[in-house]
Formats: structure tokens, sequence, C-alpha cells
């Protein structure tokens, strides 16, 4: 997708991908860092002879989608756009649209738009069956989005037609009453795209992170910064040291959860319940159940890998409120996302399948806090090797995820 955002200091045109929060204006040098109050919203060029518009909702997403069935867990990478209203004359996708067109950021003022119905738990039961792997019982998926944005489809009414505003094209199916799209329409909309100056909250200093990345970091305090409640808030998190030179910072989430109905209050409890070859050391009775989650973008089959192993290692890190001196890493997978994949990773660890998969679709996590940790991966061999633990990350597969 091609984005385009006019600076908010010099009305310069910035030119953007979906996936990008922090933008630096070429002409005066100045960036800002964005978030959608829910997800980007967009709108595609109308063609001049379309005057007056309603804009429809789409949600658009890329991401995967995780089936637990009797076989195990199994992932698939999915590209999607349905519409967020229904009406019979509209198409079931954007198609091309969003790839070829330049698109602009919705501003709630400048149109009719319609009010958007659809959820990821939506999309999931629209199209969850045909993702999942044939036969057998699918006893839960979860969507993990990796991008999603709500796109509008702009249409005109000349008479009794419809047409598409973009295409210019009529778009065939029954006329519907004028009421029925005037109950449709968003009367006061809520959302908005936050547009917030990279200035460190808490010292003034400029924050800095990757471009994709839904956290910023300010060197100054060594502070982490993340948007919440239309403002931003510090992250809680902490930077693991490394002894070596050679070493690639990767972000994840650490999750402390409680699991209900089963029972899942302790680490003990996920090693009984999945059933996992290891023995139980009174310790553990003890230890809170934290699942550690990677919090970039790679591979579905890697993510569940490299989360399971992490989680299953329990690592008890001497971590500190700093910054590596290097890249600071991206963090591409909101913690949202994250939660959802709580159940696909478990599934993941289970060994007795027949006896806790049935009990999957009941199960919910609540969680009790959740921080960021930065962790060192060594980068001397052929896999990335997380320098504490020895656990291993295929190095191609990172860059499939930031391509992603
Ligand atoms: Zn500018
Ligand atoms: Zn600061």
């Amino acid at each position: 997708m091609k984005l385009v955002l006019e600076c908010r200091q010099c009305g310069g045109p910035i030119e953007l991908a979906e996936t990008d929060h922090l933008v630096t204006c070429a002409y005066c040098n100045v960036s800002t860092f964005l978030v959608g109050s829910d997800y980007f919203r967009l709108t595609l060029p109308v063609r001049p002879q379309f005057s007056e518009v309603l804009q429809v909702p789409y949600l658009h997403f890329r991401g995967c989608f995780y089936s637990c069935t009797p076989g195990g867990v199994s992932a698939r990478i999915g590209n999607h756009s349905l519409p967020g209203v229904e009406l019979p004359f509209l198409p079931p996708n954007l198609s091309v649209r969003t790839q070829v067109m330049p698109m602009r950021f919705a501003v709630p003022a400048d149109a009719n738009f319609l009010t958007n119905h659809l959820t990821t738990a939506g999309i999931i039961e629209r199209i969850g069956r045909k993702i999942a792997p044939v036969g057998g019982n699918v006893y839960h998926q979860a969507l993990i989005g990796e991008s999603v944005q709500l796109v509008y489809l702009p249409i005109a009414r000349r008479g009794q037609q419809f047409f598409d505003a973009v295409a210019g094209t009529p778009l065939l199916g029954p006329a519907v009453e004028e009421d029925t799209l005037g109950a449709l329409q968003e009367t006061e909309p809520a959302w908005q795209l936050h547009q917030l100056a990279t200035i460190c909250p808490g010292c003034g200093w400029n924050l800095e992170g990757p471009r994709d990345s839904n956290v910023l970091y300010c060197r100054n305090c060594l502070s982490a910064w993340w948007f919440r409640d239309g403002r931003l808030v510090p992250l809680p998190f902490g930077m693991v040291r490394s002894r070596s030179q050679n070493v690639l910072y990767l972000p994840f989430w650490q999750l402390e959860v409680g699991g209900s109905p089963l029972p899942l209050a302790s680490f003990a409890d996920l090693i009984r319940l999945t059933n996992q070859p290891r023995v139980i050391q009174t310790d553990w009775e003890h230890w809170p159940l934290r699942f550690w989650v990677p919090a970039f973008k790679i591979r579905p089959d890697l993510y569940l890998k490299l989360a399971a192993r992490l989680t299953l290692a329990q690592p008890a890190f001497d971590q500190r409120e700093e910054l590596p001196v290097g890249e600071l890493p991206a963090v591409t997978l909101p913690q949202g996302e994250a939660i959802q994949s709580l159940v696909p990773i478990l599934a993941y660890l289970t060994i007795n399948r027949r006896e806790v998969f049935p009990r999957l679709p009941e199960l919910a996590f609540a969680i009790r806090d959740i921080r960021l940790f930065l962790l060192p991966f060594l980068t001397t061999g052929y896999e990335l090797q997380q320098e504490q633990t020895g656990v291993l990350v295929n190095r191609q597969a990172l860059g499939f995820g930031r391509a992603l």
C-alpha cells in the first residue's frame, strides 16, 4: 500500500507504508508518531464526476490464522479484505484497489462514513472454515493480525443505481432504501488519526525507534513509550545485557496470565496440563504463569516454536532499564495480537491433545502483567542464538517477517 499524509508542520506530502508509525517530513524534517484510535483508516481517490459519496468500510488485513485441530496447530498466512457493513450490491472485497491507488488518511468531518461492524472475531466466523485444514474438529481458531487497516470504498448514487466511485463502474445488485443507508451512517465518528510529537513525555528529549515500531524509546532517560488512551504512556520494559559484541536485540512480550476454567495459575499447572515431559519442581507451583511471545513478525511456525521454547525455559533474566547501543528493536506485533496467540501457543505445547483440545473453546486468559523485554541474540552463526537460554531463531525467517 502507498499512503500519503500531509505534514502537520509544513503541509508537505509525506509518503509512507501502511506499517509505518514513525515518519519524518522530507521538507521540514519534523517527525511524527502516527497511531489510529483502532486501525489506520484510509480513503481511496474518488473520481471527479462523483461529488457526493458514501464511504463504505472494508476491514483489510494481513495476518496469520491458527487452527487447533486433532492433528495439532496449523498456521496459514492470509490477505483479505471484507466489507464491514452488509449491503446487497457491495463487491466482496477490494481486490487490487489498495495495491495500485495511493490512499489518504480518513478525516471524520470530511465525508459520510458508514459504521464498521466487522471485527477479527467476525472475520474468523466468515472465513475461518475455509482456512482450517479439511476434516476433523476445529477446537479453536485465532487470527493474529500483522497489518490491519480499515479502507473505505467510496460509493455514489445516481437515481436507483449505485456506483463504485473509484472505478466509476455501476455496482450490481438490488437497490436499497435511503432509510437503510441512513441507519448505517456513523453520526458522530469517535475515531481519529493521532499525530503525536516525538518528544519524550518524561524528559523532553527526542524519542527514537524504527519506522514500523509501535513502541518508541528515549535514550536520554532510558524509557520506552507506547500509545494508550489518547497519549504516550511509559511501557514497563527490561533489557538483558550481553557479554558479546556481535549481538542483535529482539523484542518479546512477557505476559503474566491466569487461565480458566482449566487449572492454569502457575508454571507447574502449564507443565501438568500440557503433559510436557518434565519433572515438576516444587518451586514451580509458586511461579506465576508467564508466556514469552515474540513482539515482531516472523513466519507463523517459527513464531509458535520460539514462543513455546522461551515459555518452557521460563528464564529469570537479570534485566535493567537500559537500551541497546546499536539499532533499537522494532516492536511490530502489538500486545493485543500477542494475547490472541496465547491459546495457539498453549495448544502447540500440548502433548495430550485428546484431553485438552476439546476444552480449548472455553479457555480464557486473564492478563495480570505485560512488559517488554529486549533480549540479546548472538549473530555469529547461521542462526541467531538467544545468549542466556540458547534458543535459536532462523536468521532468514526474520527478514521474511520484516518484508511480510
Ligand atoms: Zn513538513
Ligand atoms: Zn526521556
